[in-house]
């Protein structure tokens, strides 16, 4: 069984200064770290180092073989990752000395992801196969045409947020996943409650409280806690929790068993700093879980 991942790759380029800088204002860094992100990649990595047999779709510019090599050595299948024109997505992270930020993001190459390039990946897939998608690229709704056309089950994290997007992969999506405030946020959006979503799966994962998955269908719910750890950075729980919870659906967990082991990595995670990088093995989840 093949998770395949439609999803954004990025550079994120870590700066501390002293105070963010001002209009007008050159500002020397006192520190600089580059490290793989954007959703797209960090659910893949997570899925990977979970066990599952997974094969990226994405773009990288001409400046992105650190990022496929990062991708390969945490065993992402990176065939379908096209070189195209222009930079690669970036994000410029400016931090000052209290930890509050500035962030630039620049979507690049995630963004000129064509039908065709989806349709080519995923030519042989099928019933048993998943399909990630996120906001961060363009072609989800052809993937999400082909999910439905090819028997995949399509999982949709409805993040970062938007309306339009997510009304129009609902009907494609077989999972819908959100956080508290895209939750709160998609409800308003549609005007409807939680239970009246118009898809089969909702999970809302809730930090530090854990995680609800809804059947809609069965009317029913599963609840499981966050494991208490000293969190250190949580960037990228949210997308630790995705990609170990779909390695495991695909596993053949039920729900509740592949959402322990989403926020056993998913607490492992946060006791890290990082993004990619920070995302556990599956024998460090299986020690943090002995
Ligand atoms: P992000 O955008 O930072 O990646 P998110 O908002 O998408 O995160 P959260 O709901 O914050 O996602 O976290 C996802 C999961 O990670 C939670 O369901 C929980 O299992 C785990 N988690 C998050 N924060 C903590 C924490 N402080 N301690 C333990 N587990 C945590």
């Amino acid at each position: 069984m093949t998770i395949y991942n439609l999803g954004s790759i990025n550079a994120d380029h870590l700066y501390r200064l002293d105070h963010l800088p001002r209009p007008g204002e050159t500002l020397a860094a006192l520190s600089y770290a580059r490290g793989l992100g954007g959703k797209g990649a960090n659910q893949s990595v997570a899925a990977a180092r979970a066990g599952g047999a997974v094969r990226h779709i994405g773009a990288l510019g001409a400046d992105g073989a650190w990022m496929r090599a990062r991708l390969v050595a945490a065993g992402v299948e990176c065939s379908a990752v096209a070189e195209v024109a222009g930079a690669s997505g970036h994000a410029i992270i400016t931090v000052d000395a209290a930890g509050e930020n500035a962030i630039v993001l620049h979507p690049g190459a995630n963004r000129v992801i064509t039908g065709e390039t989806v349709r080519a990946a995923l030519a042989g897939a099928g019933p048993g196969d998943w399909l990630i998608v996120q906001n961060e690229t363009s072609a989800q709704i052809e993937a999400g045409q082909i999910a439905l056309e090819q028997g995949l089950k399509l999982i949709y994290s409805a993040a970062p947020f938007e309306a339009g997007a997510a009304r129009a992969m609902l009907p494609f999506t077989w999972l819908l996943i959100l956080n508290e405030i895209e939750a709160e946020q998609l409800c308003a959006a549609l005007g409807v409650g939680l239970g009246d979503l118009p898809v089969p799966h909702v999970l809302v994962t809730l930090g530090a409280r854990g995680a609800v998955w809804h059947d809609l269908g069965a009317g029913a719910e599963v609840r499981v806690p966050a494991f208490a750890v000293a969190a250190r950075d949580t960037t990228g729980a949210g997308d630790t929790f995705a990609g170990y919870l779909v390695a495991g659906l695909a596993e053949g967990r039920a729900p509740a068993a592949a959402m322990r082991l989403a926020a056993a990595a998913a607490a492992v995670k946060v006791t890290r700093a990082g993004t990619a990088d920070a995302i556990p093995a599956r024998e460090e989840v299986e020690a943090f879980l002995a």
